[in-house]
């Protein structure tokens, strides 16, 4: 019996084998959730006599979904066995897709990459061909990981736009037919998928292993080529009717007549934004500005993006850091008004910009000071994301975990 099998309805509908399910799911979840145990405090904690327990942790044990992992410490005596989950029968797989890459990361049920591969270069696209090219690179990746499918309890894909995570629907990539996108790639590789936002997933990283601790109200910025927010409210994600919250960069804040890629004019993304960036350093040159960095029409709009970004990190570009600094200062006076609707204790920045550090979050904080409400602000403490470009894996491994143990809890 696999993991997920078990975590599952009981096939045996009697009382008797719904209660015997019930206690071997109940070992497990002690096991994942408070940690190795020997019989006897299973037998105290899930009020079973010591015959109950042995028979079900043998059972388990037959199963392979637990293990004897040695003797406990004691006060002399005979020592007894210590159980624990067994991390390598279950798996899970995150994937993340963006405009100019694609990243893959396994993790046991220890939250351990087992296998990872981060920023390959893939061109997505919203046609067939790139869908199913798409999905033969995670085929790909499983297959070189030389894990069992069949130990993987699903994938969940990050993508960017407006995404029905409920339903499965992509509306900006992938989005040609009208059934949902998680249905088609689950029929190409064989396995449950899941759909989430990629900021969203992002936030779920930070949840799951990055900056986030016991705070409850948090907003997580993701500053790359476009602008997005992740919203924890009350320790939930904030999700809204259909799952399109956090539509920060199409915040219509100018009156600036530039057309942004939603169609709209003046949004955020228009002044703030990896793009806008990259339109305002070519109009500086235009305009006779000198830059150490130079930007080829032959790359493409993300390679002088990501030109511009190490332009200011590594080269410390006047040009660069004076356009980053001029975007930070407008970034900071909008997440001003967000701060001062929500009230959060924990504003996170992360995303490609976070990894100019003090470049970005001194101007964040300064406008921050300047514009929201001295209360609203005090609240509020600014931290830069440690997950770097693993955030989106790290947090989809996550989305996938918390839907196949949400039986558990
Ligand atoms: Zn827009």
């Amino acid at each position: 019996m696999t993991l997920k099998k078990l975590l599952s309805s009981s096939l045996d509908n009697s009382l008797s084998g719904i209660k015997w399910h019930s206690l071997k799911q109940s070992i497990v979840k002690y096991l994942l959730f408070t940690g190795d145990a020997t019989i006897s405090e299973l037998g105290t904690e899930l009020q079973s006599s010591i015959p109950t327990i042995t028979k079900a942790v043998n059972e388990l044990l037959a199963d392979e979904l637990i293990i004897d992992s040695g003797k406990a410490q004691n006060n002399g005596g005979r020592r007894p066995s210590l159980y624990s989950i067994a991390c390598d029968k279950t798996y899970f797989l995150g994937v993340e897709a963006n405009r100019s890459s694609t990243s893959f990361g396994l993790e046991n049920l220890k939250e351990e990459f087992v296998s990872i591969e981060l920023n390959t270069p893939f061109i997505l696209e919203n046609t067939y061909e790139s869908l199913m090219e798409f999905c033969s690179r995670i085929d790909a990746f499983i297959c070189d990981s030389q894990v069992d499918k069949s130990s993987i309890a699903g994938v969940c894909v990050s993508l960017s736009g407006r995404i029905n995570s409920k339903e499965g629907f992509s509306y900006n990539y992938f989005f040609k037919e009208n059934r949902p996108l998680v249905e088609i790639i689950s029929e190409q590789i064989g396995l449950p998928v899941y759909l989430e936002n990629d900021t969203r997933v992002m936030t779920f990283g930070e949840y799951a292993q990055g900056v986030i601790e016991s705070e409850k109200n948090v907003i997580f910025l993701n500053y790359s080529w476009g602008v997005g927010i992740g919203i924890v409210a009350e320790g939930e994600l904030y999700y809204g009717k259909s799952g399109y919250s956090g539509e920060f960069g199409h915040n219509p804040l100018f009156d600036n007549e530039i057309l942004c890629h939603c169609g709209k004019t003046g949004c955020l993304e228009t002044e703030a934004s990896g793009w806008a960036m990259v339109e305002k350093f070519k109009q500086a040159l235009a305009a006779g500005r000198a830059s150490a960095i130079s930007i080829d029409d032959d790359m493409t709009n993300i390679q002088q993006y990501h030109k511009i970004l190490s332009g200011a990190m590594i080269d410390e570009d006047n040009l660069c850091i004076e356009l980053i600094n001029r975007q930070c200062e407008i970034m900071g006076r909008a997440l001003a008004g967000l701060i001062n609707i929500l009230n959060p204790e924990l504003l996170v920045i992360g995303g490609d910009f976070s990894q100019l550090g003090d470049f970005v979050l001194l101007p964040i904080k300064s406008s921050l000071k300047k514009y929201s409400l001295g209360l609203v602000s005090r609240d509020v403490t600014l931290k830069k994301s440690t997950l770097g470009r693993r955030a989106g894996v790290i947090g989809a491994c996550r989305v996938v975990k918390e839907k196949m143990l949400s039986p558990l809890t």
